[in-house]
C-alpha cells in the first residue's frame, strides 16, 4: 500500500543535512519510503492507496535513541534523585548512586517487575517520536540472576509494541558496588564473564532479525572498568564474524578514570583501543570522563586522534549526568575534532526532546555561547549520528530508499505558532506530547497520541504494582 503524507511541513534529507521544508510531501510503500520533498508528482505507475492530511504537523524521521535500561529505571525514580556526592569537586560524582543504590534496587526487581517496567518504557518512547532504541540489558546484579529468558522478553515486547529495539544484553568480567572504604570493590564473575558473553551471544543470534527485521542484535560488554581485556578482544572477534554494533560505558566517572590508570598504567582510550575495540561499530556510552577532569582539552591528542581515526561514536546522555551536577565538556569540542557524537535518553525520562535541548543548553553553557552548538547539529546528533552508529545508513532520515519511520509533531500549539525553523522548533522548543503519529517501518504504532499496539492503562497499573513490590524489597547496605 502507498501512502502520501500532505499538508504540512517535513524535515528532509538532502544526503548530507535535515532541511526544513515548509511544505512537503512524504510518500512511502511497505516499510520503505520513495519520495520526502516538495509537492509529488502523481504517477501512473505508482497510484497512491492513501492520503494522510498533515496540515498543523511536521513530518519527521524518529529519533534514533542510542542507550537506555528499560528494565531498571522505573524502579530508580525517585530514589536516585538529590542524591550523590558533590560532582563539583570532579572526585566521586555520583559514586554514591551507582555503587550503592543502583545495585540495591536492581537487585529487588525481578523477572515480572523487570518486564512490567519494559512496556511502559517502550511506551513512552514509542509516544515521544523513539523509532529505534538501543536496550543495554544487566547482567546477575537483577532480581531474576541474570535469567537469559527476560532479555529475550523484553526484545519481544519492544517488536509487539511497533518499535525497531536493538538488543544489547550486558556481560562484564566483574560487578561492583561499594566497598567498606568509601571507594567501589570489584568482584570477579565466573570465567571473567566469558561464559555470560557466550550465552548473550546465543541468544542474540536467535532473535537477530525476528519481528520483521525490527528486533536487532548488540554486542554489550559493560563498563570499561568491569571489563577484562580478554573480553573486550574477545567482544571484537564476535563483532567482526557477526557484523553485530558493539555498545561499551565508557567515560562514566573520575573513578572509573582512575581505576583503568590504576590497573592497566593507561587513559580509559588507550585501554580500548589496546584491546582492538575501536572501530566504525563502537559506541562509547557516556563520554564525559576521558581525562580525570572530564574537560576534552586534558585528553592527549594522539589518543584524540585515534579516537577520531576508528569512526567511533560516542553517545551523550545529557539529563541523566546534569541532574547529578556534570555535563560533558563538551559536544562542540568532539564535533570540532571530527569525532560524531549521538545521543540517547539513558534513564528517565524516556524523551528524545528533554535530551536534544539538555544537550543544546548543556553545550551552550559550557562553552558559554549560543553559537557554541546549532539545533540542527543536536537534531542530527539525535537522528543521523545515531544511524550511523548501527551502520544503518536507511534510518534516522527521510529520504527516499530509506525505512519508514516517521513522526508526525503537532505544530498548531501556541509555543509552536509560528513556525519559522522547524529543527529550531523541534530542539528548542517541543516537547513529547506534541507527538501525534509514529510510523516504524511503515507500520502505524500510534495514532493520535496513543498506542496502536498495546494497552498503555493496562501497562502503567502492571508497572504500579510491580513499583510496590519492588520497593518493599529494597535493601541499603
Ligand atoms: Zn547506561
Amino acid at each position: 500500500m502507498r501512502t502520501l503524507l500532505r499538508g504540512g511541513g517535513v524535515i528532509a534529507f538532502d544526503g548530507t543535512q535535515h532541511v526544513h521544508l515548509r511544505r512537503g510531501d512524504v510518500v512511502f510503500c511497505g516499510d520503505r519510503i520513495e519520495y520526502a520533498g516538495p509537492a509529488w508528482a502523481d504517477r501512473a505507475d505508482a497510484p497512491v492507496h492513501q492520503i494522510i492530511d498533515t496540515s498543523g504537523k511536521l513530518v519527521m524521521p524518529g529519533f534514533v535513541n542510542m542507550h537506555l535500561h528499560v528494565t531498571d529505571t522505573a524502579f530508580t525514580r525517585g530514589w536516585l534523585d538529590d542524591y550523590g556526592a558533590s560532582a563539583a569537586t570532579g572526585a566521586a560524582s555520583n559514586v554514591t548512586a551507582l555503587y550503592t543504590l543502583l545495585p540495591a534496587i536492581r537487585a529487588a526487581a525481578m523477572a515480572e517487575d523487570q518486564l512490567a517496567a519494559a512496556e511502559c518504557a517502550f511506551s513512552e518512547l514509542l509516544l515521544s517520536g523513539s523509532t529505534t532504541v538501543v536496550e543495554l540489558g544487566f547482567d546477575a546484579e537483577m532480581g531474576d540472576r541474570g535469567d537469559m529468558a527476560t532479555p529475550r522478553a523484553v526484545g519481544n515486547a519492544a517488536g509487539r509494541l511497533g518499535l525497531r529495539c536493538y538488543l544489547a544484553p550486558r556481560y562484564r568480567s566483574r560487578y561492583w558496588k561499594m566497598g567498606a572504604n568509601g571507594a567501589p570493590a570489584y568482584f570477579p564473575y565466573e570465567g571473567d564473564g566469558l561464559p555470560r558473553m557466550r550465552a548473550c551471544v546465543e541468544l542474540l543470534a536467535d532473535i537477530d532479525g525476528t519481528h520483521e527485521g525490527r528486533l536487532r542484535a548488540m554486542l554489550a560488554p559493560g563498563q570499561v572498568d568491569t571489563c577484562e581485556p580478554a573480553l573486550l578482544r574477545a567482544t571484537r572477534q564476535v563483532a567482526d564474524e557477526t557484523g553485530y554494533p558493539v555498545q561499551l560505558h565508557a567515560g562514566q566517572s573520575p573513578s572509573e578514570f582512575r581505576r583503568i590508570r590504576q590497573q592497566h598504567g593507561c587513559t580509559t582510550l588507550e585501554y580500548v583501543d589496546r584491546t582492538g575495540l575501536l572501530g566504525r561499530d563502537l559506541v562509547l556510552g557516556h563520554s564525559m570522563f576521558f581525562s580525570e577532569s572530564g574537560d576534552v582539552d586534558d585528553c592527549h591528542a594522539a589518543e584524540l586522534e585515534r579516537l577520531r581515526d576508528s569512526g567511533a561514536h560516542l553517545c551523550h546522555l545529557p539529563w541523566v549526568k546534569a541532574r547529578q551536577g556534570t555535563t560533558m565538556r563538551s559536544f562542540a569540542k568532539y564535533r570540532r575534532l571530527g569525532i560524531p557524537v549521538c545521543l540517547g535518553t539513558d534513564t528517565y525520562p524516556f524523551d528524545m526532546f528533554n535530551e536534544m535541548r539538555m544537550a543544546a543548553a548543556l553545550c551552550r553553557v559550557a562553552e558559554g555561547s549560543p553559537q557554541a552548538v546549532s539545533a540542527a547539529e543536536i537534531f542530527h546528533a539525535a537522528t543521523v549520528s545515531g544511524a550511523q552508529a548501527l551502520q544503518r545508513p536507511d534510518l534516522g532520515r527521510l529520504a527516499a530508499g530509506c525505512q519508514a519511520d516517521i513522526v508526525l509533531v503537532d505544530v498548531s500549539k501556541p509555543h509552536a505558532v509560528p513556525l519559522r525553523d522547524g529543527i529550531q522548533h523541534l530542539v528548542l522548543s517541543a516537547c513529547a506530547a506534541d507527538v501525534d503519529t509514529v510510523f516504524v517501518a511503515g507500520r502505524l504504532v500510534v495514532q493520535r497520541r496513543e498506542l496502536a499496539h498495546g494497552n498503555l492503562v493496562d501497562a502503567v497499573a502492571r508497572l504500579a504494582e510491580a513499583g510496590e513490590r519492588v520497593h518493599a524489597r529494597v535493601r541499603v547496605e
